[in-house]
């Protein structure tokens, strides 16, 4: 007999808060939704609430609060609806709260995170953000509340399940020589270099092997998803950066391998499908159907291997500098890097102008230091200030459908 985990879904509507439910349906005797939280998509929130029967809804602001919660009175829906960021740190950290999937993007996702860990819960962590933007407070609180944290992005999750169980954060101790964090290489890996200045929104978003929000697609596009990763699996597994290699695998089926000292290479392969590190983190310690169809070694045939070329991805230099460097570094990176792929999303500017605002806004501000949450938000919109500066100084709109130029 397995007991029912009352489930939280920060960020229900996105991408991976859509494969948590699709996992979520699959186990009813296992799962409840107490609390599903949206941004925009209104009308995705209010289908989930109908199909899960949440306890409670969080979306941003009041009206939109309000409209719902009659639609929903009407539909015959108990649910309550609450809204704004101290609602998503309630649910977050509610009494009856047993899982909480984080997967609010960007920084907007730290407090809320923060929150279910504080709290002392089991937290599956997607939103990478608030390990970059805060590593050392965000550990300091798993350890100090006692919160169990199951990564979720497929790379930290495979190194999760390729290191020894209950590894106690010791790479040394635990024989670990390096850590293997495997990249596609995005859509761009092999594009001519003067090619990329004519990147438009929908081929950075086309995502060669996974399908995933727009923000990290871009990143992905730019490789800046595997900096931020490099930063976040420095935190998660408490591994100093040089331990940290970043190979490009471009058929995604080995989502990240551990090297120890014996020479042994310990790896996770699976089809790429979020629905699998999330249903590994939703089961664990036990392993559940997450519906994903099967590996099939000889259809996949060959699997390859190269080095990242950082002249074309200056991203991976940056986050390694910013991760070196330490203080809010990384948060600095990581407002930067927002701004620079919401301007880009909007044909505001270039994609290969994308590492120039990062590297203006890095030498602009410098680094600060990191003492409390105060300090991270500060650098946060320092960083976004800076960089809106930059936009109005720099920043040349893409080639792509010059109509749609928001101002
Ligand atoms: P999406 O953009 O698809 O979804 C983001 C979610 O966050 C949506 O529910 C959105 O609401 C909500 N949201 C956006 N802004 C805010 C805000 N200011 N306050 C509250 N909620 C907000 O993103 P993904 O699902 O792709 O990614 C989520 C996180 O997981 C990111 O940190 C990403 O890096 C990480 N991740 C994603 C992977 C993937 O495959 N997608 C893989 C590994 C990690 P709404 O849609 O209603 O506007």
């Amino acid at each position: 007999m397995t007991s029912l985990r009352n489930v939280v879904v920060l960020g229900a509507t996105g991408s991976i808060g859509v494969s948590t439910l699709d996992v979520i349906a699959r186990h009813p005797d296992r799962f409840r939704v107490l609390a599903l939280t949206a941004h925009r998509q209104i009308d995705r929130l209010f289908d989930q609430i109908i199909a899960f029967v949440p306890r409670f809804a969080v979306v941003d602001e009041a009206p939109a609060a309000r409209q719902l919660a009659e639609r929903l009175e009407r539909a015959g829906s108990a649910t309550v609806v609450m809204h704004g960021a101290k609602s998503l740190e309630a649910v977050a950290a509610h009494a009856d709260a047993d899982t909480v999937m984080a997967a609010i993007v960007g920084i907007a996702g730290l407090r809320p995170a923060l929150a279910a860990v504080t709290a002392g819960k089991q937290v599956l962590l997607a939103n990478k953000e608030a390990l970059v933007t805060a590593g050392p407070l965000f550990m300091e609180a798993v350890r100090r509340c006692g919160a169990t944290l199951i990564p979720i992005d497929s790379e930290h999750n495979a190194i999760f399940q390729s290191l020894p169980a209950g590894y106690g954060g010791d790479l040394e101790a635990a024989g670990v020589r390096r850590i293997l964090l495997t990249a596609s290489g995005g859509p761009f890996r092999e594009w001519p270099l003067e090619k990329l200045a004519d990147v438009t929104p929908e081929q950075a978003c086309a995502h060669p092997n996974w399908v995933m929000g727009r923000k990290i697609s871009v990143d992905s596009a730019t490789m800046m998803n595997k900096g931020l990763e490099i930063i976040e699996a420095s935190w998660l597994f408490n591994a100093a950066e040089h331990r940290i290699e970043v190979v490009i695998h471009p058929e995604s089926v080995i989502h990240s391998l551990v090297e120890y000292v014996d020479g042994s290479v310990i790896a996770q392969l699976g089809n790429p499908d979020m629905r699998t590190p999330i249903a590994h983190a939703l089961g664990f310690p036990q392993r559940i159907d997450a519906g994903v169809s099967y590996l099939d070694l000889v259809k996949t045939g060959r699997l390859n291997f190269l080095a990242p070329d950082e002249r074309r991805f200056p991203c991976l230099r940056l986050a390694r500098e910013a991760l070196r460097a330490g203080g809010c570094a990384s948060a600095l990176l990581n407002a930067a890097n927002e701004v620079a792929v919401a301007a880009f999303l909007n044909l505001q500017m270039r994609f290969d102008q994308i590492p120039q605002l990062l590297e203006g806004v890095l030498a602009s501000i410098g680094n600060m230091p990191l003492r409390d949450l105060a300090d991270v938000f500060e650098a946060d919109a320092r960083a976004r200030q800076s960089a809106t500066r930059w936009l109005s100084q720099h920043a040349t709109s893409g080639p792509a459908a010059p109509s749609r130029l928001t101002a």
